[in-house]
């Protein structure tokens, strides 16, 4: 604590990122990031835009990235938001569509940013259990009084569990919702959801956000994105101009714009990454542990005999780190990125020895 700081920031507490070791050879299965690189059209448009430019402001609405975003989801341009990663997008979405007087819905297991936002901007917020099996219950956020909260907002498939729900049951949390803004946080979506932002022509209350850290491989240029109606997407560009102009720089704009572009990249590192999920999930089956259905590009598992904590110490000693949340409910889970077949081969051999030792 210091006395400069403001009442606010005293209160804070600071989500806390997966770490991003400085060793070399590390399996690292812990952050969710796709083993395989980004669009090659994405590094060379990259380069192409590294010149005497940068001398100058980039567009403050990256309308050329709108316009691909737009292309590739079939809407228009004033329905589209890009931020500073997915991050940034869903900061403003719960400061500009989200703080409300009464609190706002989501799963007490979830993205742990969410209750982060909530203390930055001093939204009230209440958390709906999950049901046993992990899922999120269509039911609990059907509310009778459609006045009884602030907000709803969840990542589908959620995270850290990588369960999802399908279209028609988010749809029927959005349709029962009709003055309350619904965000589905699809980080994940393209490693096998189904993604709602057909909805959005028939819901003026639904915002998507999606990121191009994880399906797109471009976690280290901070590019996300909402998409939603013109009424919301104007609520978010409100916030945007009242905190930074220009959050997408020159590069970030022209690597999208390319990897937006790239289909054929992105088919095939989505279909690689659910091939080697599958036979993941297969193989951690096998050691006994038991894993929740993923249609994401991780895994939450448990194994009934072992200390989570001790087997990500163990597999750290390895040279493989994954995720362990030390959160009621799951704290003797592991969430484990799916790399590549040769990483997620080498987290099973590792495995194997930690539980027959
Ligand atoms: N939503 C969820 C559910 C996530 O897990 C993450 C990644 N930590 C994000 C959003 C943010 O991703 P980014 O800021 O890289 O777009």
């Amino acid at each position: 604590m210091s006395r400069f700081w403001s009442n606010v920031t005293q209160g804070l507490t600071p989500y806390v990122p997966g770490e991003q070791p400085k060793l070399a050879n590390l399996i690292k299965l812990n952050t969710n990031e796709n083993p395989y690189g980004p669009s090659p059209m994405a590094i060379d448009a990259i380069h192409a835009a590294t010149d005497e430019s940068l001398r100058l402001y980039p567009d403050p609405n990256a309308d050329r990235l709108k316009d691909a975003i737009a292309t590739r989801h079939e809407l228009e341009r004033r329905q589209v938001f890009v931020g500073n990663g997915s991050d940034e997008v869903l900061a403003h979405a719960f400061l500009g569509l989200l703080k409300h007087p009464q609190p706002i819905l989501f799963p007490d297991i979830t993205y742990s940013f969410y209750p982060v936002y909530c203390g930055l901007y001093e939204i009230a917020y209440e958390t709906v259990p999950l049901a046993d099996d992990f899922s999120i219950r269509v039911a609990d956020y059907v509310r009778t009084n459609a006045n009884a909260c602030g907000g709803i907002i969840f990542p589908n498939p959620n995270a850290p569990t990588g369960k999802a729900l399908t279209r028609s049951e988010v749809e029927q949390i959005v349709a029962a919702n009709p003055d309350t803004v619904v965000v589905i946080d699809e980080a994940y979506i393209d490693f096998g959801g189904e993604s709602a932002i057909p909805l959005i022509a028939r819901y003026p209350n639904l915002l998507v956000v999606h990121t191009l850290s994880k399906s797109r491989s471009l976690a280290g240029l901070r590019v996300g994105f909402a998409v939603g109606s013109a009424e919301l997407i104007d609520g978010l560009e409100r916030v945007k101009n009242s905190f930074n102009s220009y959050p997408l720089d020159r590069l970030a704009i022209a690597g999208a714009v390319a990897a937006m572009e790239d289909e054929a990249h992105f088919e095939q590192t989505c279909a690689a990454v659910i091939a080697t999920r599958e036979r993941l999930v297969e193989q951690l089956r096998e050691l006994g542990f038991e894993v929740i259905p993923s249609a994401a590009n991780f895994v939450l598992a448990r194994h009934p005999q072992h200390d989570a904590e001790k087997s990500v110490l163990a597999l750290r000693r390895q040279g493989i780190i994954v995720r362990h949340f030390k959160l009621p409910r799951i704290d003797q889970h592991l969430r484990i990125t799916v790399g590549t077949d040769e990483q997620c081969a080498a987290l099973i051999a590792a495995l194997r020895e930690i539980i027959s030792a």
